[in-house]
């Protein structure tokens, strides 16, 4: 029994070797018959399986015991259907030329172990293979071929099962792991220097590696490329001095030279060649014993890079020259309210505050600052949160404000929101614009006082008397309240300017405007100058006999001033005063009848003697004698 297993032994050595053999030179092989290395597969499989048949154990006549079948295996799974065919036919041609009882067993046996490679083939589908695969694989053929020896006919009858089972299962199963393993770990070399020499050629930057003399021993396709060669080897022992002007090759050369002896790697150094900026490392390459043999370098080219950080320094540069010289204060908030840019202009916008308009600067911090400061006149002292917070949630809208400073000044702030949430602020002095606004806002209003008021006494004027009188007749008869009306003449004036001089007379006027001023008092009355020595008290929401209240309270404030009047019968300056009501329709239809009504109860007054009060309401005219 024991020569039994040594022969298994030197079986499972040649298999192995033979695989081994295979694997290695798949790698070869691979390399100059793509695509063709599941046959290279299939037939060094069966030539394997074939040396194993050769070297097998005759248990008895025509019946051999090999391991034949972990070849066939490994054919079927590491190869698929065309290396599992190509291995089995040249395993099955040769043991049916090999003849023997269990020709026919054996055939069989190949058969459904190549198969068993193909099912575990089938299963892994797209996956690569793994050792757990081959273990499997191995365990499978084992089972199958006790199952095989204890019911092929040939094989059952010479009780081989009982006889070889143990060490044919065992051994098969073993050669299959182990000649898996050889497969798997020569093809997982393969792979990791494929992935290395692909990383290598395909790298975007330029790769390669110089002898101790400066000579290329490989580069990589970027290499290639830039110097207009068409493979690698057209490069190789190249040096330097083949590819540039003498003056570069020679520094060049010097500097590789240098790296080499002193060992100390280069790395990022700025080259300038044909036009391009590099920034190349080289490092050295030492063998086992630590003698450097040569230089690796990397060289990546950056001038795109260089031209793109030139290009962004230049308009950074014109951006800022821009925003220094512009008069306006520019500012830029990040959708979170933090200040991202501002020119010198924004902080000197705002004196006050403008130390706290820094970069990184919450918009809400600024606000407070301003607060703080009181440098805006809008703030109001109580709810200063309440501001900030609103000002702060509204940043980022658009929006044009106007707001003046503490100092007087005037600023624009123009916010416009960017479409990836920035608000921008910009703002002008307007504090010129302002001021001449509110200066030309002034002199309109001046102008148009001027326009209303009367020259000599200060009080309205007949034109704005008569707009007036329309606008408080509208509103009286819509709201239905009385509106009355005074119409005031003094009397025997022209003997009194006759007498005592046109200024005495002027002066009389102005103390007479004087008198109805205070006894109209009303926010709402109005007393204008309605002609020569003529005036009129406009008295909305007033009724007759309140007016008569006003116009009794004149006359004794006008007999109160005692203004000597010689050629009057009364002593001194009197009035002679017309009154009329009007409400609700009459009012409406007709305003104007409650001035004539007026200047007729004044001629009455005058009428009766002067000096007197006359009331007229416009529905039934009553006179009334009030005073005299
Ligand atoms: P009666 O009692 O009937 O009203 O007599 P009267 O003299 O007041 O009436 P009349 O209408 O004849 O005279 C008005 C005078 O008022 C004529 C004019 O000398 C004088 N007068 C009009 N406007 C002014 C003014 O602005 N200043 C001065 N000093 N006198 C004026
Ligand atoms: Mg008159
Ligand atoms: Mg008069």
């Amino acid at each position: 029994m024991n020569g039994i297993w040594g022969q298994f032994v030197g079986n499972l050595a040649f298999v192995s070797l033979a695989i081994s053999v295979w694997a290695h030179l798949s790698i070869w092989l691979r390399r100059r018959f793509v695509g063709h290395e599941n046959i290279l597969f299939g037939l060094m499989a069966g030539v394997a399986s074939i040396g194993s048949i050769l070297l097998a154990v005759e248990f008895s006549t025509g019946i051999h015991m090999d391991l034949r079948f972990a070849p066939l295996a490994l054919a079927g799974m590491f190869g698929g259907p065309m290396a599992a065919a190509l291995s089995a036919s040249l395993a099955i041609i040769f043991r049916v030329a090999l003849g023997g009882v269990a020709a026919a067993d054996g055939v069989v046996a190949i058969i459904a172990v190549t198969g068993m490679g193909l099912g575990v083939n089938l299963f892994m589908k797209k996956r690569s293979p793994t050792l757990l695969h081959v273990v499997v694989l191995g365990a499978a053929v084992g089972s199958l071929l006790i199952v095989l020896m204890a019911v092929l006919p040939t094989l059952s009858k010479v009780h081989a099962l009982a006889a070889l089972g143990l060490p044919m299962a065992a051994m098969n199963c073993a050669a299959t792991i182990i000649c898996g393993f050889i497969v798997l770990t020569t093809q997982h070399l393969e792979l990791e220097r494929r992935m290395l020499a692909t990383a290598f050629s395909q790298s975007p930057d330029y790769l390669y590696v110089k002898d101790r003399d400066s000579r290329f021993v490989t580069v990589n396709e970027n290499m290639i490329r830039l110097y207009r060669f068409r493979t690698t080897a057209e490069m190789l022992g190249l040096s330097d001095f083949d590819l540039h002007p003498q003056r570069l090759a020679e520094e060049l050369y010097h500097r590789e030279q240098e790296v080499m002896r002193t060992g100390v790697p280069l790395i990022d150094c700025l080259e300038h060649i044909e036009g391009r900026d590099l920034l190349a490392s080289k490092v050295p390459l030492r063998d086992r014993e630590g003698r450097v043999i040569g230089l690796a370098g990397v060289t990546r080219d950056i001038t795109e890079r260089t031209a793109l950080e030139r290009e962004l320094r230049e308009s950074k540069n014109l951006l800022s020259h821009a925003m220094s010289g512009m008069s306006d204060g520019f500012a830029m908030y990040d959708p979170q309210g933090y200040l991202i840019f501002c020119n010198e202009q924004y902080r000197s916008a705002f004196p006050l505050s403008g130390d706290a308009r820094v970069i990184g600067a919450h918009i809400s911090d600024i606000l407070r600052r301003v607060a703080e400061t009181r440098e805006r006149l809008d703030l109001s002292s109580d709810a200063v949160e309440d501001w900030i917070n609103a000002l702060s949630t509204t940043l980022h809208r658009n929006k044009d404000e106007e707001v003046q400073l503490q100092n007087g000044d005037w600023r624009s702030i123009k916010t416009r929101l960017a479409n990836d949430g920035t608000a921008m602020v910009v703002v002008s002095d307007i504090t010129v614009m302002k001021q001449a606004e509110i200066a030309l806002r002034l002199s309109a209003e001046q102008l148009k006082s001027l326009a209303e008021t009367d020259g000599l006494t200060g009080i309205v004027n007949r034109r704005a008397f008569d707009e007036a009188f329309m606008r408080e007749a509208a509103k009286c008869a819509r709201s239905n309240t009385p509106l009355s009306l005074l119409m005031i003449d003094i009397d025997r004036f022209k003997a009194y300017n006759d007498t005592y001089g046109h200024p005495a007379g002027d002066q009389c006027l102005r103390l007479v405007s004087k008198c109805l001023l205070i006894s109209a008092t009303r926010p709402a009355d109005i007393v204008a100058r309605y002609g020569g020595e003529e005036f009129v008290v406009l008295l909305p929401e007033t009724n007759e006999k309140d007016a008569a209240i006003v116009a009794q309270q004149f006359a004794r404030l006008l007999g109160e001033e005692k203004i000597v009047h010689s050629q009057s019968e009364f002593g001194n300056v009197t009035a002679s005063i017309g009154i009329a009501s009007a409400m609700g329709q009459v009012l409406q239809a007709e305003p104007s009848r409650l001035l004539s009504e007026a200047d007729a109860a004044l001629y009455d007054a005058k009428m009766r003697g002067r000096n007197c009060i006359l009331v007229r309401a416009l529905a039934d005219a009553a006179d009334v004698k009030m005073a005299g």
